[in-house]
């Protein structure tokens, strides 16, 4: 079994169907990690692709704000501003089905949560090699995806010491060792390349690849700025940052 384990999509739908197109001949399945809306100008369309394709999804941030459940004061201003947009788009349908998202699944050997497994509900991200590598007694799978900061990397743990690889990368899982990965992000891209990126994980061939998908980012920028989304949401894709 291939899983295709996409996060952090917010309603980029340009980057959300180039990473479904790029995986097909990949994977065999989709798991979606949270933050299907926010931000970008399709959260509609995103989350009726992200439902009828993903055969696991957790929550994130986004659909907890959307749906009521998190405080918007909270969130910085983009995003508050994003969320009332998104809010105004989606109807009861669209809000009952993020609302009812659980925070934590697991699939396979495998923990999908948004944030951190040690307190999903709490949004903390994990970005340092020590904050990862605490995360490891809070999920009893030997594998755990994350997602949140929108910056890929791999957390390791095992008899032969921690390890911690920021950035992009390759992992064929070691006999032994436990491994905590944020797959990055589909659709805001925040490690200055603004590929749309997403993990394809190998479970019988035990290896994780974060893969990076080129998309129509002119598009995906002309529809946030033409929908009155503020322009620094439409700005930041170009940077991936
Ligand atoms: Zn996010």
């Amino acid at each position: 079994m291939r899983y295709a384990v996409l996060s952090d999509i917010h309603g980029n739908l340009e980057a959300l169907e180039a990473v479904l197109a790029h995986a097909r001949a990949e994977a065999d399945a989709v798991l979606c990690l949270g933050d299907v809306v926010g931000y970008g100008a399709d959260p509609v369309a995103c989350v009726e692709l992200v439902a009828e394709r993903a055969v696991t999804t957790v929550a994130g941030n986004h659909e907890h704000a959307v749906a009521g459940l998190l405080d918007l004061d909270w969130f910085n201003p983009y995003a508050r501003v994003a969320a009332e947009w998104t809010r105004e788009r989606l109807d009861g349908d669209h809000v009952g089905y993020l609302a009812a998202l659980p925070l934590r699944a697991e699939v396979a050997d495998a923990t999908l949560v948004h944030a951190s497994p040690r307190h999903p509900e709490e949004w903390d991200y994990l970005i340092s090699a020590a904050d990862g590598l605490e995360a490891f007694a809070a999920f009893s799978t030997r594998l755990c995806f994350v997602g949140h900061s929108h910056v890929p990397g791999i957390w390791s743990l095992g008899s032969s010491g921690p390890e911690y690889r920021p950035g992009p990368g390759d992992v064929t899982f070691e006999h032994g060792r436990r491994y905590l990965a944020n797959v990055g992000s589909v659709g805001q891209p925040r490690d200055h390349d603004p590929r749309a990126a997403y993990g394809l994980w190998d479970v019988e061939g035990g290896r994780l690849a974060i893969r990076r998908v080129p998309y129509e980012i002119v598009r995906a920028q002309r529809k946030i700025v033409a929908g009155g989304l503020p322009r620094m949401l439409s700005d930041r894709l170009s940077r991936g940052a």
